[in-house]
């Protein structure tokens, strides 16, 4: 089906993606796997490049673009390029959000210029060892001293943790309240630097390697008061406001990665010739493929109708579950499909399915798992 999300504007912007993945991405990618992260460095090209402040309006140094779309350009040259950009997509994709909705006038001065540049590089710590998918119950608290916050806890699982400037941190500011346990929740803008803020390990992780995945904690850390994002105890509100936008993102980072999957499989099933012919030639290559690229379709249609309804301002959370759900979902079951045209070559990491492959595992699991995701869609259908 012809496609019309995108006009001229985002196919050269595909195009300078494009040329700035094959120069200073993909050489260099096993190195960034083996790393764990590219070097700090690279998020200052991605700053000159521009892409870190799109959607930053102008007086801040961004360029004032509102739509997702030039995102989603990202995810699918990303995608095409079998590669992922480290904490690119956490620091634009979720943490841009909060700063622009809820930040004041003197935060978005003093963040969003560093935020541009690639100078301040950030992360979002919601998930503690104890909690993930009920972020009402955890732990880290934050308790008034004068005009400091005083930050105590331990976060894990955090995307870009190692090389964050600033962390945005979910605490307890005062306890839940008996009628709500969502109560009392607050987001901090936490310098790395601070005193007694400490990066623990960075975990391994079976996928995404090229990302650093962190264990934080906090000590006694001293937070300015001035550094609460939006206002104390509506933690939790802006959370779920956000959520959709983040769970969009990974819809679409997903349904481009079935997609680049079903291009690889294609390309490899022609030049690959067993019993004397190509693989593509048997009666279950195309059947396979003919049912991977259905999906595909079927996920595209969804995520652009989702951009849209985000850049309308119109997309509900459960539009975002369904969107992550269905996507996930497809994404999972077209690269498993695509990596077995390959054989055995699908399961050595030189060939680009077999990254996609491991790097699809986690998600039906963060952002909220498939399971989460349905609680939230059955409650809007009224079950
Ligand atoms: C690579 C990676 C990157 C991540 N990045 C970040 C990040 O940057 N920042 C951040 O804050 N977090 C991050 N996370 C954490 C991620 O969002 C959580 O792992 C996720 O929300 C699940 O929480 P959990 O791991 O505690 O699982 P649990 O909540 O312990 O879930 C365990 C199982 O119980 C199921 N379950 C839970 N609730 C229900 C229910 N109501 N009904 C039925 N089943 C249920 C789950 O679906 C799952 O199968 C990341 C995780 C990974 C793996």
């Amino acid at each position: 089906m012809r496609r019309t999300l995108f006009n001229e504007d985002h196919e050269a912007f595909r195009e300078t993606i494009r040329d700035f993945i094959e120069a200073e991405v993909a050489p260099v990618y096993a190195e960034w796997e083996a790393a764990g992260h590219p070097p700090r460095e690279f998020y200052y090209k991605l700053g000159e490049l521009g892409v870190l402040g799109i959607q930053v309006p102008e007086e801040y140094g961004g360029a004032g673009e509102t739509s997702f779309k030039y995102q989603a350009v990202i995810s699918e040259e990303c995608a095409r390029a079998g590669v992922s950009l480290g904490g690119y997509g956490v620091h634009v994709n979720l943490v841009l959000p909060y700063l622009l909705k809820y930040g004041n006038e003197e935060q978005k001065k003093r963040w969003l210029p560093p935020f541009v540049s690639g100078e301040m590089m950030t992360a979002i710590a919601m998930t503690e060892p104890g909690t993930g998918s009920d972020l009402a119950g955890m732990q880290t608290t934050a308790k008034r001293d004068g005009d400091h916050y005083i930050l105590n806890g331990a976060k894990t699982f955090i995307t870009g943790g190692v090389l964050a400037d600033r962390v945005l941190v979910v605490a307890r500011t005062s306890p839940p309240t008996p009628e709500n346990r969502r109560a009392g929740l607050s987001i901090l803008v936490v310098d790395t630097k601070s005193e007694g803020y400490s990066v623990g390990r960075k975990l391994e992780k079976i996928g995404l390697r090229s990302s650093d995945t962190a264990e934080l904690s906090f000590s006694d850390v001293r937070v300015p008061v001035a550094d609460l994002l939006g206002e104390e105890g509506r933690g939790f509100e802006y959370l779920t406001h956000n959520l959709a936008e983040e769970r969009l993102g990974i819809a679409m980072t997903s349904y481009a990665s079935a997609a680049a999957a079903v291009e690889f499989a294609k390309r490899y099933v022609q030049e690959r010739t067993v019993f004397g012919k190509p693989v593509a030639s048997f009666q279950n290559t195309k059947f396979v493929l003919a049912e991977c690229a259905t999906e595909v379709e079927a996920a595209r249609s969804m995520v652009d109708r989702a951009i849209e309804a985000l850049d309308a301002g119109e997309l509900t959370p459960a539009d975002a579950a369904m969107a992550k759900l269905f996507c996930t979902e497809v994404q999972a079951r077209v690269v498993d499909k695509c990596l077995q045209l390959h054989g055995g070559y699908g399961y050595i990491l030189e060939y680009p399915i077999a990254r996609l492959y491991t790097d699809a595992r986690v998600s039906r699991i963060y952002g909220g798992t498939s399971e989460v995701l349905k609680t939230i869609i059955a409650k809007s259908i009224g079950v």
